[in-house]
C-alpha cells in the first residue's frame, strides 16, 4: 500500500529474496533529477532465522551524475584512442622517414626507403611517390612505391596525369596543381575518382601531400588506405610534415649531387689542361709531392723530365693558333703514349711538357729521353704539312738533384734552359754547375756588395765593318772581379742578378761605365760607339727611359755613340710593351741591336715593326759556319732576310778566317768575335785599337780606323 502497485511490482521479488536471507538493492528515480538506492537487509533473531527485513533508502543523485559523466568520458576516450592510433602511425612514419633520410645516399634510394617506411613502420597500406613530368600530356611518373599490388609497372600503366582535365581531378593531381595537401575520405563516391573506379583495388581513402623542392612542386607523396576516413586531421598535418621532410631530403641529395658535379668539374678545370686533356701543372705538382713523400719513405729514386717544343710560336705565326694547338695536342698524345703507366705526362704551360718517372734513375730517364727523341724523328702532320718538330729536354733526378718539389722543378727547368743554350737535345741537371740555394743567396749578397763597391769591370769587344775591315764600335761586356774566385764571366751572375732584382743597379753601373768612356773618348776626339746589353727586367723598368734620358744629358753624349743590345727573347717577353720602350730609346738617338738572333721565336711580322738598326746573328750559327753546310744555309738566308727588312747584319762569334771569308761573301755587314779580338778590359782597348790590323782579306785600299 505504501509503495503503490507499480513500485510493488519491482519490490515484491526483492522482498521475497530478502526474506530468504539475501540482501537486495536497486536504484530508482523517485522524481526526475533525483536518484536513490533502496537496500533490503534481512532481520534475524538470536538463532539466525529471518524474521523480517530492513529497508534503507539513500540519495545517490550525485553518484549517478558522476557515473554518467564517466560514461561519456569513456566514450570520448575511445574516440581519442582511434585518433591517437592514427597520429601515432603518422608519427612513426615521420620518424622512420627521417631515419631513412639520414641514411639515403641517392634520390631513388631515398624514395624507395621512404615508401617502405610509411608502410612498414607507419602501418599504412600503400605509399607512392609521384613526380610530375613537363611533357605534353603532363604525365605523372611513379618514382617509388611500397604495397601497391602490381608494383611500379602497374602504376605506370595507369597513365596518370596532373593536367587539369577529367582524369586529373584525383588527390595527387590536385595536390600538385594547388600545392596543398589533399585528402579523399571515400574514394568509391568521390567525384574526382569517377574515372578511376576500375583501378582502385580495395583502396577507400587517400592522402596526397605536395613535394616542394627549391620552391617548385615536383610531385606528391600519396598514401592509400583500405579503410574509408582513414586520415584524421592531426594525422594529415603530420603526414604533410613528413612529405615536407622528404622534399627537404630530395633537395639535399640534389644539392649534394650538384656539388659533387661541380667539384668534379672544378677538379677537371684545376687539374687538367684544357687543350690536351693531360694533367696540368697543379696536378703534376701534387703528384710530385706525393711521389716525393713515398720515395723518401721507401728510399726509391725517381726522375723528372721537361720537354719544351722548339719554335712553337713561329709555327703559330705561320700556320695560325689552331694548328699550333693541334701540334700541342699531338705532341702531348705522342708523349703520353710513349711513357707507360705509372709515368705521368703533364702539360705545364705553353710549349712545356713534363714527365714524372717513378722508380727511375738516370738510366731510366735517359732511355725515356731517347725514346722521345727517336719518336720525334717521325714528322707531325699538321694542316696537310709534314712538320719536323724538335724538343729540348731537361732532366732532374731524386734524390741527387733535389729533395723538395721546388728544387726539382727548378733544376729540371735549369737543365732545359741549358739544353737550349748549348743547342743540344737534352741536358741532365749538374749540381756542380748550379750552386745550391743558400749558396746562391750568399753569392747574391756578394754581388750586391760588388756592385756598390765597384768590383765590376767593363770589358770591351770590338766590332768591325766587314767590307772595309774598319773598327766601327765595341760591345760592353761586364765581368765581376771576385776577391776569392777571380774574374767571373756574366753567364754566372747575370741570371742571378735578374732573379734577385740586382739587374737594375748592375745595368746602371754598366751604362754609367760605358757613358764615362764615351765621354772620355769624345773629349779626346776619337769617339766610338759602345753598345751595352739590356735584360728583359730592364725593359720592364718603367723609369728606364727617364733615367737614360737624364744620363745622356748629363754626359752630353752625341746621338749614335751609345747603343743598346737586346736579345730576341727579351723583346718577345712582352712584345707590345717592348715596342713602346724601343721607340722611346730610339727617340733618345740610341741605335738598337737585336742580339742572339735565331735562338728565340720572334716572328718576322713582329721583327719588321721593331725600330732596330742591327740584327746580330747568334754565334751558335756562326761558329759552325766553316764546318757545317746547313749553318751556312741558315746564315745566308738570315742575312738576306735582315737585308730585306732594311736592317744591317752583324755576325758574332767569328773565330777564324774561314768563317770571316764566308760571311764576307754572304754580304754580312759587321763582324765581332775572337778572330778580331777577345773581350778586353776597357782600359786596354785604346792600345789594342791603335795596333789593330784589319783581316788580310779586306780590301787594302781602305784606310784603317785608329783611335
Ligand atoms: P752577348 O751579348 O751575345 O755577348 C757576346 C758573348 O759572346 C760574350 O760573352 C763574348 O765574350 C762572347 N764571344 C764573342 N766573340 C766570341 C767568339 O768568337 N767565340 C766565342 N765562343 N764567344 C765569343 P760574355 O762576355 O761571356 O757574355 C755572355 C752574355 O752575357 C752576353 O752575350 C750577354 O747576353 C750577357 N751580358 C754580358 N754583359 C752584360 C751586361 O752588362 N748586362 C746584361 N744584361 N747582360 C750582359
Ligand atoms: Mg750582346
Ligand atoms: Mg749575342
Amino acid at each position: 500500500e505504501i509503495l503503490g502497485e507499480e513500485r510493488y511490482a519491482i519490490a515484491a521479488p526483492l522482498i521475497a529474496r530478502v526474506l530468504q536471507g539475501e540482501a537486495q538493492s536497486y536504484d530508482w528515480q523517485p522524481f526526475p533529477g533525483v536518484w536513490q538506492v533502496i537496500s533490503y537487509a534481512p532481520k534475524r533473531d538470536g538463532a539466525g532465522r529471518v524474521t523480517g527485513y530492513y529497508v534503507l533508502g539513500t540519495d545517490i543523485t550525485e553518484r549517478k551524475a558522476a557515473e554518467a559523466k564517466i560514461h561519456s568520458l569513456n566514450q570520448e576516450l575511445a574516440g581519442h584512442l582511434v585518433e591517437l592510433e592514427n597520429v601515432s602511425r603518422a608519427l612513426r612514419t615521420l620518424s622512420a622517414g627521417n631515419r631513412t633520410m639520414l641514411r639515403a645516399v641517392s634520390e631513388p634510394e631515398l624514395l624507395d626507403n621512404m615508401c617502405q617506411a610509411i608502410v612498414e613502420s607507419g602501418g599504412y597500406d600503400t605509399a607512392v611517390v609521384w613526380f610530375r613530368l613537363e611533357d605534353g600530356p603532363q604525365s605523372l611518373r611513379p618514382m617509388a612505391q611500397h604495397g601497391y599490388p602490381t608494383g611500379l609497372p602497374g602504376l605506370l600503366g595507369l597513365q596518370a596525369t596532373w593536367a587539369d582535365n577529367e582524369r586529373g581531378q584525383g588527390a595527387v593531381a590536385t595536390a600538385i596543381r594547388s600545392g596543398q595537401t589533399r585528402v579523399v575520405a571515400d574514394l568509391a563516391n568521390a567525384p574526382g575518382y569517377a574515372h578511376w573506379q576500375a583501378e582502385l583495388h580495395d583502396y577507400a581513402s587517400v592522402i596526397a601531400c605536395p613535394l616542394r623542392v627549391a620552391g617548385k612542386v615536383i610531385g606528391a607523396l600519396a598514401i592509400y588506405d583500405t579503410r574509408p576516413q582513414a586520415f584524421s586531421p592531426d594525422e594529415t598535418v603530420l603526414l604533410t610534415e613528413s612529405a615536407e621532410d622528404l622534399a627537404f631530403g630530395i633537395n639535399n641529395l640534389r644539392t649534394r649531387a650538384e656539388q659533387l658535379r661541380s667539384q668534379e668539374a672544378m677538379h677537371r678545370l684545376t687539374h687538367f689542361d684544357n687543350l690536351t686533356g693531360l694533367p696540368n701543372e697543379m696536378q703534376f705538382a701534387e703528384t710530385l709531392t706525393a711521389t716525393l713523400a713515398e720515395a723518401r719513405q721507401l728510399h726509391r729514386p725517381f726522375a723528372l723530365l721537361q720537354a719544351n717544343i722548339e719554335h712553337l710560336s713561329e709555327l703559330n705565326d705561320a700556320l695560325g693558333f689552331r694548328h699550333g694547338d693541334q701540334l700541342l695536342c699531338e705532341f702531348g698524345n705522342r708523349l703520353h703514349s710513349l711513357m707507360p703507366y705509372p709515368a705521368m705526362v703533364a702539360r705545364l704551360r705553353g710549349d712545356e711538357f713534363s714527365v714524372l718517372l717513378p722508380d727511375s734513375g738516370a738510366d731510366g730517364a735517359l732511355a725515356a729521353v731517347q725514346l722521345l727523341q727517336q719518336h720525334l724523328e717521325t714528322p707531325f702532320r699538321i694542316a696537310d704539312i709534314s712538320l719536323e718538330v724538335s724538343a729540348k729536354i731537361g732532366v732532374a733526378l731524386y734524390p741527387e738533384h733535389g729533395t723538395t718539389p721546388h728544387d726539382l722543378f727548378r733544376h729540371m727547368d735549369i737543365a732545359v734552359h741549358l739544353a737550349k743554350k748549348k743547342g743540344v737535345g737534352h741536358v741532365v741537371f749538374d749540381p756542380a754547375q748550379n750552386p745550391d740555394h743558400s749558396r746562391r743567396l750568399t753569392i747574391a749578397s756578394e754581388l750586391r756588395r760588388a756592385i756598390e763597391q765597384g768590383d765590376l769591370q767593363l770589358y770591351l769587344q770590338p766590332k768591325v765593318d766587314m767590307a772595309s775591315g774598319r773598327l766601327c764600335g765595341a760591345e760592353g761586356l761586364v765581368r765581376w772581379q771576385h776577391p776569392e774566385r777571380g774574374l767571373i764571366p756574366p753567364v754566372e751572375f747575370v741570371g742571378l742578378a735578374e732573379n734577385t732584382g740586382l739587374i737594375k743597379p748592375l745595368t746602371e753601373w754598366v751604362v754609367g761605365a760605358a757613358l764615362r768612356l764615351n765621354h772620355a773618348w769624345s773629349e779626346q776626339g776619337c769617339a766610338l760607339p759602345i753598345a751595352v746589353n739590356l735584360s728583359a727586367h730592364n725593359l720592364r723598368d718603367e723609369r728606364l727611359l727617364e733615367r737614360i734620358h737624364h744620363l745622356l744629358a748629363t754626359w752630353q753624349i752625341a746621338p749614335g755613340l751609345f747603343e743598346m743590345e737586346l736579345t730576341e727573347s727579351t723583346v718577345m717577353e712582352d712584345a707590345e710593351f717592348a715596342l713602346h720602350v724601343l721607340h722611346g730609346l730610339r727617340r733618345e738617338g740610341i741605335p738598337l741591336y737585336i742580339d742572339d738572333f735565331g735562338t728565340g721565336y720572334s716572328s718576322l711580322a713582329y721583327l719588321q715593326k721593331l725600330p732596330v738598326d742591327y740584327i746580330k746573328i747568334d754565334q751558335s750559327f756562326v761558329r759552325n759556319l766553316s764546318t757545317r753546310k746547313e749553318s751556312e744555309l741558315i746564315v745566308r738566308s738570315t742575312i738576306d732576310l735582315i737585308h730585306d727588312l732594311g736592317r744591317k747584319a752583324v755576325a758574332e762569334g767569328i773565330e777564324d778566317q774561314a768563317s770571316w771569308d764566308i760571311l764576307a761573301t754572304l754580304g754580312c755587314d759587321y763582324a765581332q768575335g775572337y778572330f778580331i779580338a777577345r773581350p778586353m778590359p776597357a782600359e786596354q782597348f785604346q792600345a789594342w785599337a791603335a795596333s789593330y790590323q784589319p783581316p788580310a782579306s779586306c780590301l787594302p785600299d781602305r784606310t784603317e780606323w785608329s783611335i
